[in-house]
């Protein structure tokens, strides 16, 4: 007897169907199973065999083939498990074959007959969605995540006596079935709020300027000034999420196996990886393709706290995305693209003791802070528009009285500023300030002849590399944004040129 059952592979963050053949045949007792498997999918056979046994179906002693195809696609992982059960139930005439139609089946079985979950349900239910399949069949634990795909049936099941139930007899018992949830745009609320910074009204506002331009960030400040605290504020200030940017969230976390127990995304993540971490880590990568920080970052926050103690090489690899919002992984079997939308916000301490420029307290020696800052290399610190210093916050600072500005005040603003933006970049490749490529700028952030003369002394001044110049009118665009003017003036160049300046006071070239 020979059946088939649809399922789907995952490479990378993108499913693709894979179809399983099983065919039972009279000949001397084997198991084999072929199709580019990896190690983990051909152990399926025992896993089931053993798992069929314990549920009290006895295994005939024949010739079974199971075959996963198309062939040239690399099947990974446990997911596999639950559909050939079902190819070999069917082949075996335990199940019709009519009640496993048009249903793409995805799922680990453990040897009790627990059906357990498996990472990358999202994209295979929107698989089965675009293929117009009727149904999918997943593991209870991924019922949520799959019922997020509108429009498609969703059957969750815990175990091998639940599968049977639902396939053995006519029309599935309703409750397995889980009706459409989708849940796109809510008002969910973040558990930290700007409202709980204290004094920084410096960098309250260079957040703001971040968040409204997407512009990437470094905080400079001794230990105990708040730098991850704000870091760790800045996705509560950026738009709420759309549904596209929650799917494309969604399918990364899903495809690392995040999204088990859960719906889409509702907020913008937040990343904030050790300076241990190798630079595959970060980028994405490793034996079995998966992305990195800096995916699992998209459309939300990058932090990477203590700059400095990053390994080069780790640095290095942000480059790239960082311009890209992308990430390309090549490999010899092809090409994995991951998103990279992130903006990076990044914080470190001035000198090793991290005292410096208070020479009451700190004890570094010159080589010492140079040495240090110097592991920052200049191509990254160039790629970051906007530098503060974050002071320590003095007692009345902390003790202040009075309501701060809530996060949800500031977001206001950011989202009137974005809306500006959306406007005027309507058919470009580019969303955000600063990404406007340095050939459209003259179009898009126009300066009268006052504000060419401060640019041009600044140039001459500070030393500027073009890099760093474009960046300045990039973030003076964002400044002049959040105040509703098309034109850009000489206070937001001059507002711009101080976010420059800090870093120009720290490195010299
Ligand atoms: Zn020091």
């Amino acid at each position: 007897m020979f059946s088939t059952i649809l399922s789907a592979a995952v490479l990378g963050i993108d499913a693709y169907p894979v179809q399983v053949e099983a065919d039972i045949c009279d000949g001397l007792p084997q198991f084999s199973m072929v199709g580019d498997l990896a190690a983990e999918v051909k152990e399926a056979a025992d896993r089931v065999r053993t798992a069929l046994r314990n549920n009290g179906i006895a295994f005939p002693a024949k010739k079974v083939t199971v075959n996963l195809s198309p062939a040239h696609i690399r099947k990974e992982g446990t997911r596999f498990d639950l559909p050939v059960a079902v190819a070999l139930l069917t082949a075996l005439g335990i199940i019709p074959r009519e009640h496993t139609e048009e249903i793409l089946m995805v799922g680990e079985i453990g040897l009790n007959g627990l059906v357990r979950p498996v990472s990358g349900v999202l994209q295979s239910v929107m698989l089965a969605k675009e293929r117009g399949y009727t149904a999918c069949l997943v593991p209870a634990a991924n019922v949520r995540e799959a019922a997020s795909v509108p429009g498609i049936l969703v059957i969750g099941i815990q175990n091998l006596q639940e599968l049977l139930e639902c396939l053995v007899s006519e029309g599935i018992p309703e409750r397995y079935i889980r009706k459409e949830e989708f849940l796109p745009e809510q008002d969910v609320e973040y558990q930290e709020d700007f409202r709980d910074v204290n004094g920084q009204e410096g960098v309250r506002r260079a957040a703001e300027i971040v968040a409204a331009g997407m512009h990437n960030f470094l905080m400079i400040g001794s230990p105990g000034a708040g730098k991850t605290m704000i870091a760790r504020r800045i996705p509560t200030i950026l738009p709420r999420l759309t549904v596209e940017e929650s799917l494309e969230i969604s399918r990364v976390y899903s495809a690392c196996g995040l999204l088990v127990g859960e719906g889409l995304a509702k907020i913008r993540p937040f990343r904030a990886p050790h300076h241990t971490i190798s630079a595959n880590a970060l980028a994405g990568g490793g034996r079995k393709i998966l992305p990195g920080e800096i995916s699992l970052a998209t459309h939300g926050v990058l932090f990477l706290d203590e700059l400095p103690e990053f390994s080069r090489s780790a640095l290095e690899v942000l480059r790239q995305p960082m311009e890209e919002g992308q990430v390309t992984i090549s490999r010899a079997n092809g090409k994995y693209v991951f998103p990279a939308h992130f903006v990076l916000i990044s914080a470190m301490n001035p000198c090793p003791c991290g005292y410096y420029p208070d020479r009451d307290k700190c004890r570094c020696l010159p080589g010492e802070i140079s040495r240090y800052l110097h592991r920052v290399s200049w191509p990254l610190l160039d790629r970051i528009d906007i530098c503060t210093e974050t002071p320590r916050v003095d007692y009345q600072g902390l003790t202040r009285k009075g309501e701060n500005e809530s996060s949800a005040q500031i977001r206001e603003r950011v989202e009137a500023a974005r809306k500006i933006q959306k406007r005027r970049y309507q058919g470009q490749h580019w969303q955000f300030n600063s990404r406007i490529p340095v050939s459209a700028i003259p179009e898009f952030c126009v300066l009268g002849s006052s504000e060419m003369r401060i640019m041009e002394a600044a140039f001459e001044r500070m030393n500027l590399s073009a890099r760093a110049y474009y960046r300045i009118i990039r973030v003076a665009r964002t400044i002049a944004d959040l105040e509703g003017e098309e034109r850009i003036r000489d206070i937001h160049l001059l507002e711009a040129l101080g976010y420059r300046s800090v870093d120009q006071n720290f490195w010299d070239r």
